[in-house]
C-alpha cells in the first residue's frame, strides 16, 4: 500500500486532504514524493513562521533535543521561563501558561475568565460572548466558543455559557453584553477560519469600552494572526486596545506544538497551585524553537511583512476573476469569481500551495518568503483566477 492507501485505511476520516504527499522542503519551497516543487503560501496553516527546515530554528531545536527533551512541570527547566519572559517583555503581559495547541490555550483563557468573574462578581457571572463566524478550537468547550453551527451539530450538548454576537455590529454586541452575567468577550481581530475577516476599529473600540465599563475581560485569540503575521507582533496591536488575556499557538512554535495563554496584570494571579496543568505544556524543545522565532520577530521583519502584504493586495486587487482581497499582513483571503476550490486546485497544479477559508482562497506565506518567490506565486494565482 502507498501512503494515501494507508492513510485512508488507518487514519480517522476527519480530513479532506489534497492529493499531494509532501516529503521535504527548504525555506518557502516544498517538494512532494514525485519531486515536484511548490512555492509555500500556507506555512502549514500559519505554523511554519520562517518556512521549512529554517536553519536558525533547526539549530535551536536540535541543540535542546540533544540536551534534554522533557522534564515534566514538576521541575525547573531553562527554555519555558525564558520564552515566557520574552513574551511578557514584548507585550507588557505579566504571566504565561504554556500548553500545546490553540484549543488548549483558549481552554485555559476560558477557565481563567470563569474563575476571575466568579471571585469578583459571583458564581452566576460566567457567560462569555464570542462572535458569529469565529473559530476557537475543537474541544467541547472551544467548540462551544466557536460561533459556527456547522461545527456544533453532531456534538451536543456543548459546554454552556457562550453567547454569540454579530461581528462588526456594535448594537448587537451592546445588547448581548447588557446582562450582569458576562465574564468575558473573546474574539479574533482577524477571523481566520471564518473567512479572513478583520474586525473594524470602531467595533474593537466598542468591545474595549464595554469591557472597561462592566469589568468584562477581553480575551484576544491570536492563535492564527499572532506572532508577527499581522505586521505587528500581535494582531491586537493594530488596534487601540490592551487585552486582559491573549492566547496564541500555531506560528509561535515555528513547527512544533506549543500554546500560550498570556495574562495581563488584572488576571495575573487568578490561578493558584493545582488550578490548571499540562504534561507537555512548555516542553523544552518546543519552547527552544519558539524562543528562536520570537527573537527574530523584530521591527525590521515586521516591516517587511507589511510591505509584502501591500504588494500582494495591490497586485491582486482589480485583476480579472478577483472580487476582493481581505485580511491583514500575511493573512489574506481572496474572493474569486470562480469557485475557490477550483482556483486552489489550479494553483496546486501550477506549483503554488494555497488553502481555503470559507469561500475564499487563503494565503498564509512564511513571514520571510523571498520577494522573487512571492511575485512568482502571485502571478500564478492571478492566472488561476482569470483562467
Ligand atoms: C487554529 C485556531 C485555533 C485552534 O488551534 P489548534 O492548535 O488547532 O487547537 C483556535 N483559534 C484560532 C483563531 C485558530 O485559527
Amino acid at each position: 500500500m502507498n501512503t494515501k492507501e494507508f492513510d485512508s485505511k488507518y487514519i480517522a476520516g476527519t480530513y479532506a486532504r489534497f492529493p499531494i504527499n509532501l516529503v521535504s522542503g527548504k525555506g518557502s519551497l516544498l517538494y512532494d514524493n514525485e519531486g515536484k516543487e511548490y512555492i509555500d503560501l500556507m506555512s502549514g496553516i500559519a505554523v511554519n513562521t520562517f518556512g521549512t527546515a529554517d536553519e536558525e530554528w533547526v539549530l535551536a531545536v536540535t541543540e535542546q533535543l540533544n540536551r534534554l527533551q522533557h522534564t515534566s512541570n514538576l521541575f525547573y527547566s531553562d527554555p519555558a521561563p525564558r520564552l515566557a519572559s520574552l513574551l511578557c517583555e514584548k507585550t507588557g503581559m505579566k504571566k504565561v501558561f504554556f500548553s500545546n495547541s490553540g484549543a488548549e490555550a483558549n481552554e485555559c483563557a476560558i477557565k481563567a475568565a470563569r474563575k476571575y468573574a466568579a471571585l469578583k462578581k459571583g458564581k452566576d457571572c460566567y457567560k462569555i460572548i464570542t462572535l458569529e463566524n469565529s473559530f476557537h478550537g475543537r474541544t467541547i468547550t472551544t467548540l462551544a466558543a466557536t460561533g459556527q453551527e456547522v461545527f456544533h451539530k453532531d456534538f451536543l450538548p456543548l459546554t454552556e455559557g457562550f453567547i454569540y454576537a454579530k461581528a462588526n455590529d456594535i448594537e448587537d454586541l451592546k445588547q448581548k453584553a447588557s446582562g450582569e452575567d458576562i465574564a468575558a468577550i473573546m474574539f479574533e481581530v482577524v477571523q481566520g477560519e471564518g473567512g479572513v475577516m478583520p474586525l473594524n476599529p470602531q467595533f474593537v473600540s466598542a468591545i474595549a469600552e464595554i469591557s472597561k465599563e462592566k469589568d468584562i475581560l477581553l480575551i484576544a485569540d491570536e492563535v492564527q494572526i499572532g506572532n508577527g503575521r499581522s505586521g505587528k507582533l500581535y494582531g491586537y496591536m493594530n488596534y487601540d486596545i490592551t487585552p486582559d488575556i491573549v492566547t496564541t499557538a500555531k506560528g509561535l512554535g515555528g513547527g512544533l506544538p506549543i500554546g500560550a495563554t498570556l495574562f495581563a496584570e488584572k488576571v495575573e494571579s487568578v490561578f493558584s497551585f493545582g488550578d490548571h496543568g499540562s504534561t507537555f505544556g512548555g516542553n523544552p524543545i518546543a519552547a527552544a524553537g519558539a524562543i528562536s522565532i520570537m527573537e527574530r520577530l523584530d521591527d525590521e521583519l515586521l516591516k517587511s511583512v507589511s510591505e509584502k502584504s501591500d504588494y500582494i493586495i495591490s497586485a491582486l486587487s482589480g485583476k480579472k476573476g478577483i472580487k476582493s482581497v481581505s485580511g491583514m499582513g500575511l493573512m489574506l483571503g481572496i474572493e474569486t469569481e470562480k469557485d475557490a476550490s477550483l482556483v486552489i486546485k489550479q494553483c496546486h497544479e501550477k506549483g503554488v500551495l494555497v488553502i481555503k477559508a470559507k469561500n475564499k482562497v487563503r494565503l498564509l506565506p512564511p513571514l520571510n518568503i523571498p520577494m522573487e518567490l512571492l511575485k512568482k506565486a502571485v502571478d500564478i494565482i492571478i492566472s488561476a483566477c482569470e483562467g
